[in-house]
């Protein structure tokens, strides 16, 4: 079945056919700031958030309308983006200083989890070949961390460690509609009172410059 071939439907209800033509999505949790795969779906103008390789208990619930301000909006917004990918061995020398990732270093508590992070340096050795022939990268990547709990350290990460920033960086319009609709529902009515008041004040001018001008050619001429 084509959804392609009902121009009827509109845009929201019609993303369906084409998720896979979207990059994947991550997302920054509020609850340790550490990057996640995830999957969206809308729910009565509300945004569901699955965490890819956790259970439903982790489901995480945004309701449109549950925003104080545009600054809380926006700051929402920027924990989404295109879905960082695993580095693979041969992409290693695309991977110089000054590439961003987002990236993982072990922790005590044996948590992945993900943070951004900047290369400072690489030092490059020799790659070597498994069994299979396949290309082993077992270079040291210095890492500066702008985020998590290594903020503002420089500590190392190898190849597996390391996630590439997507390239592909449009948004998913699940999540484009949903903030759509936060700020429909935030500003909205301000908008348009806003707009009112400004035609209004047009109006004010209009009609008190056709008076000055009335009066104007009322008055006797000054010079002559
Ligand atoms: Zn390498």
């Amino acid at each position: 079945m084509s959804y392609q071939s009902s121009p009827t439907k509109d845009f929201a209800d019609d993303v369906e056919w084409c998720d896979e033509h979207w990059p994947e999505l991550e997302f920054r949790s509020p609850e340790d700031e550490a990057w996640y795969a995830v999957e969206v779906s809308e729910i009565c103008d509300a945004l569901l958030i699955r965490f890819n390789g956790f259970t439903c208990d982790y489901d995480e619930f945004y309701p449109s309308d549950e925003f104080k301000n545009s600054d809380e909006i926006q700051e929402f917004e920027e924990r989404f983006r295109a879905c960082s990918l695993q580095m693979q061995d041969t992409e290693c020398p695309t991977v110089t200083e000054g590439t961003k990732v987002c990236a993982t270093f072990p922790s005590v508590t044996g948590d992945v989890k993900f943070y951004d992070a900047i290369v400072v340096t690489v030092e490059r050795t020799k790659h070597e070949r498994d069994e299979e022939g396949n290309e082993v990268c077992g270079c040291n990547f210095k890492v500066f961390w702008k985020q998590g709990p290594w903020v503002n350290q420089v500590t190392s990460a190898k190849v597996g460690d390391i996630c590439l920033r997507a390239e592909d960086n449009r948004m998913n319009p699940k999540v484009v509609s949903f903030f759509k609709e936060a700020r429909r529902k935030l500003l909205g009515e301000a908008c348009l009172q806003g707009e009112e008041t400004e035609w209004q004040k047009i109006l004010k001018k209009v009609s008190s410059a056709i008076e000055n001008n009335l009066s104007l050619s009322s008055l006797p001429e000054n010079h002559g």
